[in-house]
């Protein structure tokens, strides 16, 4: 909060080469810089067009808090304090940080519960994170109104540090190291050649380079374009309000933050500073951004935020009577899911990005630095990439009217209680599959992915679609969800699963290009279907998919949505230039319905002239057969552990199709379904779910999917030195594991702390309800260091921590629901 520093500037002309350049002179950019220097590359530029912090940095309200329940989140924040700490005595800089604790109030029963549930998860990754009393509370906040409150938690060693500090310590440190730093210096333009950034072109002239990394922060997007690439974040409102010195504030108060008043307390010169996360937010610049606009300020829109302002001062009541010094507004950027933008740019080849901080980017910011740092030297994300990865993006995201209408909600999902099913309300009925409407009217409660409208479970026959209540226990619908996975496992369900991402591979080398990327073999006669992950040259899974071979020189491939741009870039990245074969994404294509349940063979029967028995129509093959006057690509798989096929129907004749299947099952029983029950089913036999249960960090091995690995396929396979290495390294330590609790009551979602023996061994990555088995189950990694071996896993007593009350549990490394495939081959 504090400006006028000496300048940084490098002294002499601008250099006309550099190994690596970062645009943007924020937090962001220094630490990305200052962490390449660690790493021994020192031929580093910053470009800044004004000066240093100059953009949102200078104003941030300087927060370095730890507790989450996500582990990368929690390994960034803390990775960033304790650097902060550091800094000081490495450069001589101050950062001005100060450790007097961070307290976050729950003052609802649900919010208690949301605290409690977190708190395991904080614990289990080493945050200091302590419930205590009202009383407590009080007495470390003499003034605050502690009347509603049910707990505080507190974690004593977060603290504050002064923004423009810090980035000057980091900036100092880069220095040391070696990088060169230019304010006044703007990039206007990017040059590239064939696919790959090769330097920049400033308002002082042109500088090659072999990297290009933009932090350009706010302007991200609008630097992005320049590089043909796209960056989906959009500024917004933020604001603060500074009091007068209040009798009784002084520096050593913690923060406090007040999820239901939408606002954050900490001291600020004897006064306080006010901090808001209001719910409906206000994006900012969608015109542009000014173009002078250095160290700015917005016109604080009082009449929008003065609700909020009071509701806050409720907390602390002597607020009301203190003279406001100032309401501050500034620009701050957000991004569509509230993840930050980090890696290479899947449209250009090294040109990285690192922006769209949410609000975090202070806190975040040496944990950004490492990991984009390690990222550009060793050519790969050392974390689990998924939320954070800007190769997550879909074009349209980048659109203004998406970015607007979203940015509306995703400030204030700062401070908003998250329900394990929370669905974005804005920037809705973005994508819809062509049996949109007919869902609709069959009952569907629609959430939203990737743009997509998603049915997530169906309201029977005259029962609004709604969620009455919001809960962690069983919701309105959750009777509704044991009718659909009832039908599944008796009779027959329908689908729509469109939102899966579909590419076709076509050409005379396909299956020799396909062979390198997979690490099953598709080599296979016409007609099979292929279940593989894509490995890195690490032995990490990059991604979880199906391949299906339709003819000699023709494959087609079906992976999660979740995963499109990554899916894509990662095929077209790992087909060498001369190859003969060709990507097309055939995702808009078809309406992907799944006709699941021991009666769909009975139900499609009805429906084709086409020999569907067991053993014309084998599971894991694929046909192309005729469903009324439809021609229909069908593939006998499950992700349900039934008898099932997924029909791709050529989007035009969906509607034809769909009713056919609809008339068709009326007597079978068929029901719809959505993914609530696509999530019950799977996890019932243990399907592993990509991006969720096992990402990019976790190889095959330890995911127990080594039955997919063709070790000894002719020419190998990407990742398959590394994984060799891996398996003959000595035992594994991670094995993944299915829990079911004994007690049929409680539900898990995900995040639950695993015990064995009375000692953690790791946490659920997901977890849902087991209708058939009878109870909620999960997901896990175990650990152990000597040996997580099948003795180990069998042999031990388990129980999982649920907002810190322990379940027993049963686990299994055997699928539990039909663990030796009889119904899924039926
Ligand atoms: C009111 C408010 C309070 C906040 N409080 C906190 C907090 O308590 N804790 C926390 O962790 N975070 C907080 N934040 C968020 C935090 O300030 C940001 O996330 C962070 O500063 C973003 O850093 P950055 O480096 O990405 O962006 P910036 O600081 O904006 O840096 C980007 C830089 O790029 C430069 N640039 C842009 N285009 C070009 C170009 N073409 N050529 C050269 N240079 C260019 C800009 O001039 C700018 O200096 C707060 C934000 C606001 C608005």
């Amino acid at each position: 909060m504090v400006k006028n520093q000496p300048p940084l500037n490098s002294p002499g002309n601008l250099p006309s080469q550099a190994h690596v350049v970062i645009i943007g002179g924020g937090v962001i950019g220094c630490s990305v810089a200052y962490h390449l220097t660690k790493l021994g590359w020192n031929d580093v530029l910053i470009l800044e067009r004004k000066e240093l912090t100059s953009g949102t940095t200078w104003h941030a309200a300087g927060l370095i808090v730890t507790p989450d329940s996500d582990e990368l989140a929690v390994e960034m924040a803390t990775y960033t304090r304790e650097l902060i700490k550091s800094l000081e005595v490495e450069t001589g800089q101050s950062t001005g940080f100060k450790e007097i604790g961070y307290l976050q109030l729950a003052c609802t029963p649900d919010w208690l519960e949301e605290r409690r549930r977190m708190a395991v998860a904080a614990r289990r990754l080493g945050v200091n994170y302590q419930e205590i009393s009202p009383t407590e509370v009080k007495k470390l906040w003499p003034l605050a109104d502690t009347s509603d409150v049910l707990a505080g938690f507190y974690t004593p060693e977060d603290g504050r540090a002064n923004p423009v500090d810090v980035t000057m310590a980091l900036a100092k440190g880069a220095r040391m190291g070696g990088a060169k730093i230019f304010e006044e210096t703007e990039v206007v333009g990017i040059n590239k050649e064939n696919g790959c950034v090769t330097g920049v072109v400033t308002n002082k002239g042109q500088i090659k380079a072999e990297i290009v990394v933009n932090c350009a922060g706010l302007w991200g997007r609008q630097l992005g374009k320049l590089a043909g690439v796209n960056v989906p974040l959009q500024a917004a409102e933020h604001y603060y309000l500074l009091t007068q010195p209040i009798e009784g504030v002084h520096s050593d108060l913690p923060i406090i933050e007040d999820f239901e008043r939408y606002s954050y307390f900490r001291e600020e010169v004897g006064g306080l500073l006010v901090g808001f996360f209001e719910p409906i937010a206000a994006p900012w610049g969608v015109d542009g951004i000014p173009k002078d606009f250095a160290f700015g300020e917005i016109n604080p829109d009082w009449k929008r935020m003065m609700p909020y302002i009071e509701i806050a001062m409720g907390r602390v009541p002597v607020v009301k009577n203190a003279g406001i010094h100032k309401f501050f507004c500034g620009p701050e950027s957000f991004t569509p899911d509230g993840g930050p933008l980090l890696g290479e740019a899947p449209e250009l080849k090294n040109f990285f990005v690192a922006a769209g901080l949410n609000s975090l980017g202070i806190l975040q910011s040496g944990g950004v630095g490492k990991i984009m740092a390690e990222w550009i030297v060793n050519g790969y994300c050392p974390v689990e990439s998924q939320h954070i990865d800007i190769a997550r993006c879909l074009k349209f995201q980048g659109t203004q009217k998406y970015l607007t209408d979203r940015t509306v909600e995703t400030l204030g999902l700062q401070y908003k209680l998250i329900y394990p099913n929370f669905t974005n309300k804005t920037a809705r009925d973005v994508r819809k599959t062509a049996i949109h409407n007919q869902l609709a009217n069959a009952g569907a409660f629609f959430v939203e992915g990737m743009g997509w409208e998603i049915p997530d479970w169906y309201a029977p026959a005259g029962v609004e679609a709604k969620i009455k209540e919001y809960s962690w226990g069983r919701q309105n619908w959750f009777e509704y969800l044991a009718a659909e996975h009832k039908a599944c496992r008796e009779n027959v369900v329908i689908m729509d699963v469109t939102s899966m991402s579909k590419f076709l591979v076509q050409g005379r080398d396909a299956e020799k290009v396909l062979n390198q990327i997979c690490s099953n073999d598709v080599a296979v006669p016409v007609g099979r279907v292929v279940y593989t992950q894509w490995l890195n040259e690490r032995g990490g899974m990059e991604a979880d998919l199906t391949v299906t071979r339709l003819a000699e020189d023709k494959f087609f491939i079906v992976s999660a949505g979740d995963f499109y741009t990554h899916d894509l870039m990662w095929l077209k990245q790992h087909i060498p230039y001369d190859a003969h074969a060709f990507v097309t994404d055939v995702t808009s294509g078809y309406t992907l319905m799944n006709i699941q349940g021991p009666k769909s063979r009975q139900l499609i029967k009805r429906l084709t002239t086409s020999d569907v028995s067991k053993e014309a129509f084998p599971y894991m093959s694929a046909q192309e057969i005729d469903i009324k006057y439809a021609v229909v690509q069908v593939l006998r798989v499950t992700y349900e552990g039934e008898l099932g096929f997924e029909l791709y129907v050529p989007t035009e004749f969906s509607s034809h199709v769909y009713e056919a299947v609809v008339e068709a099952g009326q007597d079978l029983g068929l029901k719809h379904a959505g993914f609530q029950a696509l999530n019950s089913l799977r996890i019932e036999k243990a399907y592993r779910e990509f991006g969720y249960d096992m990402d990019n960090t976790d190889t095959p091995l330890e995911a127990g999917l080594s039955f997919a690995v063709k070790f000894d396929k002719p020419g190998g396979f990407i990742g398959r030195e590394a994984l060799m290495r891996h398996k003959e390294s000595g035992p594994l330590k991670y094995r993944m594991v299915q829990f079911l609790l004994d007690d049929p009551g409680p539900l898990l979602y995900g995040d639950e702390v695993i015990y064995r023996d009375g000692k953690i061994v790791g946490y659920l990555q997901t977890g849902a309800y087991g209708f058939t088995l009878g109870g909620a189950i999960g997901m896990g990694f175990v650990h152990h260091e000597v040996d997580a071996s099948i003795e180990f896993i069998n042999s031990g007593a388990y129980e999982i921590d649920i907002a810190g009350k322990r379940y027993p549990a049963r686990a299994s490394l055997r699928p539990l629901y039909d663990p030796l495939n009889t119904r899924v081959r039926s």
